[in-house]
């Protein structure tokens, strides 16, 4: 048993964090108290922590990256399963990586039409997701992400969800259209 220098409660030794600073190796504050003075702490010096993690995150963004690669490759079937059922629940969500793809490719001949014409994503996953309840896209047997201007940007207002078999027939049309 031992008393604690801030409650002054006894407690057993269990309830003492190990400390090699002190002689019986034991910190002479308990765990209740620890964790109290370790929390005001962390709020006194919340700005000074900040910085020193912000300072840190920029100095190490290459050993960051790896890491995170790392742990990537470890769990990769725990993340893909994750990010699986996340679809599941999200399917909107996956039009935000479609639109992505279609308009970072500014170079790739298969996209002239996105990436390659200054086209962006100016829309977000929440955004998407009120489309896609307000065009009935659950009802749809594929649903497809179509930008009723073609020469405009991927806004809310020039986002809708239409069909894909519809989406691919009006492509076609204005394809046809140009010629
Ligand atoms: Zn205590």
């Amino acid at each position: 048993m031992k008393e604690c220098l801030r409650c002054l409660q006894t407690k057993h030794k269990r309830e003492f964090p190990k400390s090699s600073a002190h002689t019986d190796g034991l910190l002479p504050l308990c765990r209740v108290c620890r964790q109290r003075q370790v929390t005001a702490w962390r709020k006194k010096n919340k700005e000074r922590l900040k910085e020193y993690r912000d300072k840190y995150l920029k100095d190490n963004v290459e050993k960051i990256r790896a890491q995170q690669r790392a742990l990537y490759s470890k769990n990769r079937n725990r993340y893909e399963n994750y990010h699986r059922k996340y679809l599941q629940t999200h399917p909107w969500m996956k039009f935000l990586g479609y639109i992505d793809v279609r308009c970072s490719q500014k170079s790739c001949a298969s996209y002239p039409r996105y990436g390659g014409a200054g086209i962006e994503r100016r829309i977000s996953g929440p955004e998407l997701k009120k489309l896609w309840f307000s065009c009935g896209a659950p009802r749809m047997k594929k649903p497809s992400i179509d930008r009723k201007d073609s020469k405009d940007h991927y806004t809310f207002s020039n986002c809708q969800f239409i069909e894909h078999r519809e989406n691919m027939q009006k492509a076609n049309r204005s394809r046809g259209a140009k010629k």
